[in-house]
């Protein structure tokens, strides 16, 4: 059976990382661990990321943003050329992230105006600021964007599809009422897995890879099949969302 994907897993927020590492492997899990700045892609690539079913993602957070030199951005332009994934990036309005909304915006166009990081698979932060990033993600031509957590509004779901952007779904939004009425409106072949462990909690404990196999029964509930047939679909997506991109 293919492994399932954690699409978005801060691996590094973890106090004992190489015990979530075994234990995502024994349940069959890849785990993409995203970073929040350029030094710590760098440590997680050297640390872990050369271990099997662990893909380092390079990230620029937008909430720390107002941080961020000029020398971050050159410097997360200079290792694009060895970096497998992206994230986390994105925008964030929430009244967290107001106000660094400038900052936002000029790290998160320089990103997406590189075509070498649009190639790339992208895990997206969107809070409070869904329209903005649908819209620069469509702008840009990313063909393989995961809008990571997405709490936006309901109207704006089409726009993402039709913009081919993808949504992962992690233990938070399957126990949530609302996120419920979302997932039920998301086609089933644009949904993919995370956890944000450790940032959401799954039986009362921060999540980890290794519980994504228990979300397959919740997903079967909502898409009217069963385990196995979530477990297909699931498998589909992910073998679609890796194809290397068609050029046209
Ligand atoms: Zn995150």
């Amino acid at each position: 059976m293919s492994a399932l994907w954690d699409t978005h897993c801060h691996l590094t927020g973890y106090d004992r990382p190489t015990d979530v590492m075994a234990e995502a492997a024994t349940a069959g899990v890849t785990i993409v661990a995203v970073s929040e700045d350029p030094g710590q892609y760098r440590m997680l690539r050297t640390r872990l990321g050369r271990r099997p079913g662990i893909v380092p993602a390079l990230g620029m957070h937008p909430l720390h943003a107002a941080s961020f030199t000029p020398a971050d951005l050159a410097r997360f332009l200079r290792l694009l050329p060895d970096a497998p994934w992206i994230g986390e990036i994105g925008l964030d309005l929430s009244p967290a992230g107001r106000p660094s909304r400038r900052a936002q915006l000029r790290i998160f166009e320089a990103i997406l105006s590189d075509p070498r990081a649009t190639a790339l698979p992208l895990t997206i932060h969107s809070r409070g600021a869904e329209l903005e990033t649908i819209e620069r993600l469509a702008q840009a031509g990313a063909s393989r964007a995961i809008l990571h957590w997405y709490t936006g509004p309901l109207r704006l779901l089409d726009q993402a599809v039709n913009a081919g952007l993808w949504f992962s779904v992690n233990p938070a939004m399957i126990a949530s009422a609302r996120a419920q009425r979302l997932l039920r409106e998301i086609p089933p072949d644009r949904v993919l897995l995370e956890t944000d462990g450790p940032f959401t909690r799954h039986n009362n404990k921060p999540s980890r890879p290794s519980d994504l196999p228990d979300l397959l029964p919740r997903l079967a509930a909502l898409w009217s099949t069963d385990k196995n047939g979530a477990r297909n679909q699931l498998n589909t997506n992910q073998t679609i969302f890796f194809s290397p991109p068609t050029t046209s």
